[in-house]
């Protein structure tokens, strides 16, 4: 393991496929270790990622496709041009479509509207049929996607469901792979190992064979908030759940694949912490993944903190590729919208783009040849309180309808004059990239700040719009 992210070392560094596969299904696990760098600055415990969405399918559920359905063959309840059922997030089913396109099986999957359109276009893409149902729907409600999964297996010939809530074979496979991985990558040295509890295959499984071969390594789950899982850990009450927009993750009932045993505490992440540590991830540690990875990621990092020792290896799991949530986690209007942006990451152009409601911003301004009475027209008619004055491209000056007035009701001769004997200070101008807090420190000082973008002016910024902004007013 290195101790250092500075050197990228790539040409000694590629993974080694020796040989030919035979096929793709052969190709899943064995996903590397990735130290995490700039997101754990000043963080001396090392903090290592288990990089699933390196899987041919992009996700930790990969492992389990192939094992669930070689286990109903071993079993003779899957025969030749049999059909493979399962309610799923999006992820389970591409590891069993993966299996099942090798094997040549039907798939049939059932999901919840909650999930990104992504995923139900990848589901298809696999060739699987799916039937999209409504996340409303109380899990004891007869079309609730998992029931309804249920009940389509019973009625198909030759058909099983996966069932990777119940299933054995899903925690058994990161027993014998996962677990069996992260043992040998960090040389026995793992001490703290972090996931989530979809079906809570991953946790238990990983969870159950770290503590086989050392009962010191301390398991943690991450876990939204709104899910019952911490409660029920904590207290052995159920609780009501509510809604969360991260997925994959979390729980309103006790998947039969959770083993709490094998849990030692469980820690819970709002929404918004866990998206926009996924972005993080993203932009400083070129780890593309979704939301549940953000979430995962952040209980991780916490746990270093606090346990403060260089010699200490926490590791913790990337589920899926951040390509399934383009439309989500890594899209700046989904997370405006959902309140899930956070005002530290938010930029100068994310809040000119914001006002202009996605269509191209526009800067009014006047140049420093108008007249006073044309400038205030032009205040009144765009309901703006101040106006640049801009000349060939440039910021030169400002004038704001208070001082104007002020000047006009001094002498109405002002109103003929051109704005250039009136205006007050040019306005600061950032780089659109520059962040919000940035912006707000330039504007203690100054009525606005411009924006500038491949060399033009593209918009200003108020105090205003900061406030609508970071309300998610705009
Ligand atoms: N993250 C994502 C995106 C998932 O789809 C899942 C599984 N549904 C998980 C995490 C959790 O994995 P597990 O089911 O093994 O708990």
């Amino acid at each position: 393991m290195t101790d250092t992210g500075s050197s990228i070392d790539f040409a000694s560094t590629r993974p080694r496929h020796e040989r030919p596969y035979d096929n793709v299904v052969q190709t899943i696990g064995w996903t590397p270790l990735i130290r995490l760098n700039r997101t754990a600055e000043g963080i001396r415990t090392p903090v290592y990622a288990k990089a699933e969405f390196m899987n041919p399918g992009g996700s930790l559920k990969d492992r389990i496709g192939p094992a669930i359905i070689e286990a109903a063959e071993r079993e003779g309840r899957l025969l030749p041009g049999g059909t493979v059922v399962e309610g799923t997030s999006g992820n389970t089913g591409v590891g069993l479509a993966l299996a099942a396109a090798i094997k040549g099986y039907r798939c049939i999957f059932t999901l919840s509207d909650k999930f990104s359109q992504e995923k139900v276009r990848l589901l298809k893409a696999f060739g699987a049929e799916v039937i999209v149902t409504s996340a409303a729907l109380a899990p004891d409600h007869p079309d609730n996607y998992v029931n309804l999964a249920k009940r389509i297996a019973e009625e198909t010939p030759n058909a099983i469901l996966a069932d990777q809530f119940y299933n054995q074979a899903n925690p058994e496979a990161h027993y014998r792979t996962t677990g069996p991985e992260i043992w040998e990558q960090t040389g026995g040295r793992v001490t703290h190992f972090v996931s989530a509890a979809g079906t809570g295959g991953n946790l238990t499984g990983v969870g159950r064979f770290l503590k086989e071969r050392n009962p010191a390594v301390r398991i943690v789950g991450g876990d939204p908030e709104g899910s019952i899982l911490k409660r029920y850990f904590d207290t052995g009450e159920k609780g009501e759940a509510a809604p969360f927009k991260v997925e994959g993750i979390g729980q309103d009932k006790i998947p039969g694949t959770l083993d709490m045993s094998v849990v030692d505490e469980w820690r819970t992440v709002d929404d918004r912490t866990a998206l926009s540590l996924a972005r993080r991830l993203t932009r400083e540690e070129g780890l593309f993944a979704g939301g549940s990875s953000g979430l995962i990621a952040h209980v991780a990092l916490q746990v270093a903190q606090e346990v403060d020792d260089p010699d200490a290896c926490v590791v913790f799991v990337l589920c899926d590729t951040g390509e399934r949530y383009l439309s989500k986690v890594y899209s700046d209007d989904w997370m405006r919208e959902n309140r899930m942006m956070d005002p530290a990451r938010v930029s100068a152009e994310d809040v000119v783009r914001g006002k202009s409601a996605g269509a191209p911003p526009q800067l009014i301004s006047v140049a420093p040849e108008t007249p006073v009475r044309q400038a205030l027209a032009f205040i009144t008619s765009h309901n703006v309180s101040q106006l640049p004055v801009v000349s060939a491209g440039d910021c030169v000056g400002h004038v704001s309808e208070s001082t104007l007035m002020g000047r006009v009701l001094e002498n109405t001769a002002v109103l003929e004059q051109s704005v250039q004997h009136v205006m007050d200070a040019p306005l600061p101008v950032v780089d659109g990239h520059v962040e919000l807090p940035s912006v707000t420190r330039l504007l203690s000082k100054n009525p606005a700040v411009l924006v500038r973008r491949g060399g033009r002016l593209e918009g200003i910024v108020t105090r205003y719009d900061v406030m609508r902004y970071v309300t998610n007013e705009a």
